[in-house]
């Protein structure tokens, strides 16, 4: 999962991005509105967490500006003000949700969950493949019912594979969806998770299996459906 997060407080912003990549969010976090429409420029994010005091601009402008333009990506304002006229113009101008500052971590975690589960949300709570399940809330895998611990960025492989199970996904964005921007990755770096990934599936008796379409992406199948034989 891939968030934005658009906040100019540089403290509060990294312990954000710190909080929320330990429960296994990519964040890329941007301090002015600017900066925040070059990323959306580049990137489809699956959630975007907003400050409404932005340095350039006013939260709020740059919300109804993008539901103007149809796009429809949840989004959580963060702010400090309180009244209630400012929740009501952030709801109104299309935010999905809305959190005030301070707010314990757990609180946004839960908050950001749950608006990636609604309908047009990308998170389903529980995706399944053969004998593969993996409980996107808890960040859990189980095979044959027993769970297996999976290190995080093979675990984000895995989640791209599972959810467009049967279909390629291409190798850029397997990267895009695992690393933030500013972090460097190397040529192979997915080809080393994907092969850590398909020795642990082979090694807990899984019955998908990830294949590598050369110069294309990969794709996770059941293995019958290969080997009809
Ligand atoms: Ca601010």
């Amino acid at each position: 999962m891939r968030l934005l997060l658009i906040e100019d407080h540089e403290r509060f912003a990294n312990f954000v991005k710190d909080g929320l990549e330990k429960e296994g969010f990519t964040v890329d976090a941007v301090d002015t509105g600017g900066s925040g429409e070059d990323a959306r420029a580049t990137v489809q994010y699956d959630a975007i967490i907003l400050d409404l005091g932005l340095p350039d601009t006013d939260g709020l402008n740059l919300l109804r500006s993008w539901r103007d333009a149809g796009d429809k990506t949840p989004v959580l304002i963060l702010t400090a003000r309180d009244g209630v006229d400012d929740r009501v113009r952030g709801l109104n101008s299309g935010g999905d949700d809305y959190l005030l500052k301070p707010f314990a971590m757990e609180e946004l975690v839960a908050r950001i969950r749950a608006l990636l589960r609604r309908p047009g949300g990308v998170l389903g709570l529980v995706i399944t493949a053969g004998n593969v399940s993996f409980d996107t809330t808890a960040r859990e895998v189980q095979i044959n019912d027993k769970t297996i611990s999976i290190p995080r960025r093979e675990l984000g492989v895995l989640e791209q594979l599972m959810r467009r199970a049967g279909r390629v996904v291409p190798k850029d964005v397997l990267e895009d969806k695992i690393y933030g921007f500013g972090k460097e990755v190397s040529s192979n770096s997915v080809e080393v998770h994907v092969s850590r990934l398909r020795k642990r599936l082979a090694g807990a008796g899984a019955n998908v299996s990830v294949h590598t379409l050369r110069g294309v992406g990969y794709l996770l199948s059941e293995e019958s459906t290969l080997n009809p034989q």
